[in-house]
């Protein structure tokens, strides 16, 4: 039963080997509406034809998603960990991803996706030169990002108060804040001061302090079809799910609805399903 006419899961990875159509139903059962679809991150193509293919597989995957009534984002991008797999395949893993930024800047000006992402760093701690390295891949995105406009998704380690000041002075020496999000962000990221929108992982704590702050959010579930691991990964229907909370403990819910699920993602991704 629909609780909205709009409900966004903000940022999912979906594919054929996992529960892919099904999870999509489920999502849709619970009063899902549209989803933010992010490349999956796996290492089965080969590391010349990697971004090639799976670009290619995410817009067709995602393009299913849209015949069963889902309204699709796509999110196209080098994953801050595919350094790790250009670097053990002996191919230049900056060179390899800065190509993969310009192929998804391609494709998206093109028509065929919508957003740049998730660019960043790795999630847990790694060397100097790896973290150095990202930076400047990191930069690179954001320029290509200013050239044509397109919106960024950050993938960063959990972050103080200094690490998203710091981020955001990167984020400021090449792009405009406001078209860069952080995305698996945390009840304890809406108590830092900064500009960055942050979309958060749709648990009730979580849920509760983004309403609490009275901030700019988005929620999602960064849901990762694995039927191989069921359980491991927050319920595809999580964010729709949270509607009944949400519903419940605001009085003013229909304009949270409408914030988070059609004008902040319509500002965000300008796509015309979201203006309502
Ligand atoms: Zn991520």
């Amino acid at each position: 039963m629909a609780i909205f006419r709009s409900v966004f899961d903000n940022f999912l990875h979906l594919r054929r080997n996992g529960y892919f159509l099904d999870a999509v139903k489920e999502f849709r059962r619970y009063g899902g509406t549209s989803m933010n679809i992010v490349n999956f991150p796996e290492y089965v193509y080969s590391p010349k034809r990697h971004y090639e293919e799976i670009y290619q597989e995410t817009i067709s995957v995602a393009g299913e998603v849209s015949h069963t009534g889902i309204n699709t984002v796509i999110t196209l991008g080098p994953y801050p960990l595919d350094y790790f797999f250009f670097r053990s395949a002996g191919e230049d893993p900056v060179a390899s991803m800065k190509a993969g930024i310009d192929m998804a800047a391609a494709l998206i000006r093109g028509g065929m996706a919508d957003a740049m992402g998730e660019i960043g760093f790795p999630h847990f701690p790694v060397d100097w030169d790896v973290y150095s390295d990202s930076g400047k891949i990191l930069e690179y995105a954001l320029d290509v990002c200013n050239d044509y406009d397109i919106p960024l998704i950050l993938h960063t380690e959990d972050m103080s108060s200094d690490g998203y000041a710091k981020i955001e002075n990167i984020i400021k020496r090449h792009y405009r804040i406001d078209r860069v999000m952080k995305h698996h962000a945390n009840s304890f990221d809406m108590g830092y001061p900064g500009h960055i929108l942050k979309s958060l992982v749709a648990s009730r704590n979580n849920v509760r302090a983004a309403l609490e702050s009275g901030k700019d959010f988005l929620l999602e579930t960064d849901y990762t079809d694995q039927n191989e691991k069921p359980g491991k990964v927050i319920p595809v229907y999580s964010v729709p799910k949270r509607c009944e909370m949400i519903k419940n403990s605001c009085e003013n819910y229909s304009e949270v609805f409408h914030r988070i699920f059609e004008e902040i993602p319509y500002r965000f991704y300008r796509k015309e399903f979201f203006n309502l």
